[in-house]
């Protein structure tokens, strides 16, 4: 299959499809992939028999509500029973035969047993056409050569990214991070890149280290393209400035690796508070639960929750409601852009969420209404707990660092702040003002969060 380079979208058929027809297509996809799944797999017929359902009875989106979440931790019970009782890791969530299984590759695995990812050849290329349709939408064409600037060992940032990239006809370099700073910039230094693909914090990083290794600023390095991936950040409008600026190059944020949750910024994602377009509609089911309670919210403007994926049209392992730990924002009203579809933002882990007065409140979210006030903050805080949460004693405390602003205009600020976090997340927090640099800057992944034990 070769992409016509004359053609404006792969495929316009579906990704331009009107928001009745979309679903029309899900619900008659999922329809048949429940149908496969209860005929295939033991712990998806569990699922049904828990609740006494039978595929037959799956005839709405709300039908389809009433089968049980599989989690994370469950994946991973489910997997070590197959090991045990089958000899294969598949055995029982699987549903194709081994003959037809083509790839297996995992999440990150960050804390415990990695969980698998099954894929046949049919799987393998909707992940392709996935990465296709992200990078083609935001300008990418064969003739273009793209860096691979991941870590290759996270599995789906390595040999599925490449593939994708391949797949859509376009050059990739899988040079990875493993050979260091030095080894990505001498071979961008060769191969003369339009794109790089990077964690955002590596980016930054290029940046300051390209001067030394290169002998010129990174903006003269004639990328065009800059990929965020692998790591909050790209949804953010100081960060994408950052990179916009240090690479002289358009800054897009995405998402997906191999399976079929995919998605990618647009032109507009300072006025759409960083979203992504959610690209693979016709690929994956997208539902949100409450975290706690894991109650459907519906997918309305603006609404919060636990992400629950079901792939459709799946054939190695399918997930089905599977609850991924992620905490998703998402809105519905058009795009400025012209494109379709739902918009999402990935807010952290739901590990971190916090509950004040029962109200559910995310670090991400009011890092988001933090930002909004910069240069008049730095935009560094710290939500500080006298013990770990979820449940906060109110008033939620944070601590903040201004600009170094006299008192009048900083009592403007807090009125003004209060304010806007009332409206935008129901939360009346009280704040310890603090002066730029009091917060020490940590080199990794910050913790938004400190817990001192009063
Ligand atoms: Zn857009």
């Amino acid at each position: 299959m070769k992409r016509d380079p004359s053609q404006a979208l792969w495929n316009p058929a579906v990704e331009t499809l009107p928001r009745e027809a979309l679903q029309a297509l899900q619900l008659d996809r999922l329809r048949r992939q429940v149908r496969y799944n209860w005929e295939r797999s033991p712990v998806h017929r569990r699922k049904f028999d828990e609740v006494g359902a039978h595929p037959n009875d799956i005839r709405s989106l709300a039908d389809f509500a009433r089968i049980p979440l599989m989690t994370k931790e469950e994946h991973r019970q489910r997997q070590e029973e197959s090991l045990r009782e089958h000899g294969s890791p598949i055995a029982l969530m699987g549903c194709a035969p081994a003959e037809e299984i083509v790839r297996i590759s995992a999440t990150s695995g960050t804390t415990g047993v990695p969980t698998l990812y099954t894929l046949t050849a049919h799987d393998v290329a909707i992940v392709n056409e996935m990465h296709a349709r992200k990078y083609w939408r935001a300008g990418i064409r064969p003739g273009h050569t793209m860096i691979q600037a991941l870590s290759l060992s996270m599995f789906t940032g390595g040999l599925p990214l490449s593939q994708g990239i391949m797949h859509l006809g376009a050059c990739v370099v899988p040079v990875g991070i493993a050979g260091g700073t030095k080894r990505v910039l001498d071979m961008v230094a060769l191969t003369r890149p339009h794109a790089i693909v990077a964690t955002p914090s590596f980016g930054q990083y290029l940046i300051e280290e390209a001067p030394k290794h290169t002998g010129r600023p990174a903006h003269e390095l004639g990328l065009r393209y800059f990929f965020c991936a692998g790591e909050g950040g790209g949804g953010e409008r100081d960060v994408r400035q950052v990179l916009a600026d240090g690479f002289g190059a358009k800054v897009y944020d995405h998402t997906g690796g191999g399976h079929a949750f995919h998605g990618i910024s647009c032109d507009h994602a300072d006025e759409v508070d960083g979203a992504m377009h959610f690209v693979s509609e016709d690929h994956c089911l997208l539902e949100l639960v409450d975290p706690k309670k894991r109650t459907p919210i519906p997918l309305e403007e603006g609404a919060m929750g636990e992400m629950v994926f079901t792939f459709l049209d799946w054939r190695g392992g399918p997930f089905m409601r599977y609850a991924l730990g992620d905490l998703l924002q998402v809105w519905t009203k058009p795009c400025p852009c012209g494109k379709p579809g739902i918009r999402f933002k990935i807010l952290g882990r739901t590990d971190d969420m916090l509950t004040v007065k029962g109200v559910n409140v995310y670090p991400q979210a009011i890092a988001g209404v933090i930002t909004r006030f910069r240069p008049r903050l730095t935009g560094v805080f710290r939500i500080r707990l006298d013990r770990p949460g979820p449940l906060v004693q109110p008033p939620l405390r944070l601590r903040v660092e201004h600009s170094g602003l006299e008192p009048a205009a900083l009592a403007t600020l807090e009125h003004q702040l209060t304010q806007e976090f009332r409206e935008s997340l129901r939360i009346r927090p009280v704040f310890e003002w603090l002066l730029p640099g009091d917060i020490p800057r940590e080199a990794g992944k910050t913790r938004l969060v400190e817990v001192v034990q009063p």
